[in-house]
């Protein structure tokens, strides 16, 4: 018998009155309602089949596995994050556990309790980083690309640091690394996830197979000009460094229209004196740049610096730039892309394949070469990391059947490897 969907829903909604307040859902990591997430999850393995054979524990990172133990150690993992935003939605992070748990539930039942492969779920901790600024915190001491040194004394918004957070729910920042031991024998990664943007919905499409997460380049720029009287100073005398960073925000589009999924974004621009009567003599903005193609998201950073460059002179300014954060493109498995887009396909009758802009913890999976790949229901509006997030429950039916379909195509590729 495979996954029940309704199942899924139900737990969902359990899930969210537990966790959730007037604003949305309140599961951000290491917190008392991140805990309570967790203490449910945790009953919701009594009694599953095979139950005495199934293994629950937390590594030194603070994610939590659970192992059906198969004839085989080589294991199939499934998993996505129970941890929030502040004030976010009902499923983002939240369907891909819960499903995962119904599809590890419902290989169970078929193989009475031992499969011939081990199946694992993950529940990685703290994804969003929306406390500490440091995103896909549990999922990256997996893979090794955590950086303790530099993330151990990230405060939140009260002055506490990362490392006395850890601390207080028993997690020794200086050993995170050791979570590393779990990647013993994995043979393949999934993750179902809500899109978090408009693309499906505007396609009419309720499921997507997910090619990759996008690389990102992330710059901050400053414009330097000449501060001057807003009253004495003539139009052509001025050298304005807010007027070359405004060009270079249209431009960006241009950039970015060349190709189909890249995207470009100047999310911050603050100006210097910033009164409104002087001509701005300092300007610093962010742009943040991504694709799933190498190639493409260099040519755009090429591009980006030629035409700040030339707008500077323009504007008889001078420009900087210095990088923030960048990460690689990491596309997913093709193999296990193919197994993703025939469970689409057969379930939803229709196929698209994207990118995901967003990073997410299978990215940190895939980049350590475990075959990996995501499947992305329909988000409604687009909207996430808000209350109003949500999906058609028709679309999280189809979701929920297609994933488990995902997941037992993919113990049978693991088979024939
Ligand atoms: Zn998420």
């Amino acid at each position: 018998m495979s996954a029940d969907p309704n199942q899924v829903i139900a737990n969902l909604r359990e899930l969210a009155a537990l966790t959730s307040d007037d604003n949305g859902a309140q599961r951000i990591a290491f917190t008392p309602t991140w805990q309570r997430a967790r203490d449910w999850f945790a009953t919701k393995l009594a009694g599953l089949p095979g139950g005495d054979k199934i293994e629950h524990h937390r590594d030194a990172a603070g994610n939590n596995w659970v192992t059906l133990p198969g004839a085989s150690p080589r294991s199939l993992v499934l998993g996505s994050h129970l941890d929030s935003v502040p004030n976010g939605g009902w499923l983002d992070g939240a369907l891909g556990v819960v499903t995962a748990l119904e599809v590890l539930t419902a290989i169970a039942r078929d193989t009475n309790g031992k499969p011939p492969f081990t199946v694992r779920l993950v529940d990685w901790a703290d994804e969003e980083g929306a406390r500490f600024g440091r995103s896909l915190f549990g999922s990256s001491a997996f893979a090794g690309t955590h950086s303790i040194d530099a993330d151990r004394n990230r405060t939140d918004r009260d002055g506490v640091t990362l490392e006395a957070a850890l601390a207080a729910v028993g997690i020794d920042i200086a050993k995170i690394g050791k979570a590393d031991r779990e990647r013993a024998n994995i043979a393949a990664y999934l993750e179902l996830h809500i899109e978090q943007g408009p693309v499906l919905e505007r396609l009419g499409l309720p499921l997507a197979a997910v090619l990759g997460t996008k690389g990102v380049e992330r710059h901050s720029i400053a414009f330097h000009g000449q501060e001057a009287h807003s009253g004495s100073t003539p139009m052509a005398d001025r050298r304005d460094a807010l007027a070359a960073a405004a060009k270079l925000a249209l431009e960006i589009r241009t950039i970015a229209g060349k190709h189909t999924d890249a995207v470009c974004t100047m999310g911050s621009v603050k100006t210097f004196p910033g009164i409104v009567t002087a001509v701005v003599g300092r300007c610093e903005c962010t742009l943040d740049q991504r694709d799933l193609s190498p190639d493409t998201l260099a040519q755009m950073y090429r591009e980006a610096q030629d035409a700040s460059r030339a707008f500077a002179e323009q504007e008889r300014c001078t420009v900087e730039w210095s990088r923030i954060w960048s990460i690689e493109p990491i596309p997913f498995h093709p193999e296990l892309i193919r197994l993703c887009q025939d469970s689409v396909e057969e379930i939803a009758g229709t196929l698209v394949s994207l990118p995901s802009g967003p990073l997410h913890d299978a990215a940190e999976v895939a980049r350590l070469g475990i075959p990996t790949v995501m499947m992305f229901v329909q988000s409604l509006r687009g909207i996430s990391h808000n209350k109003i997030e949500d999906t058609a429950e028709d679309h999280l039916r189809l979701a929920v059947t297609a994933f488990d379909r995902l997941a037992n195509k993919t113990l049978r590729w693991i088979e024939s490897q």
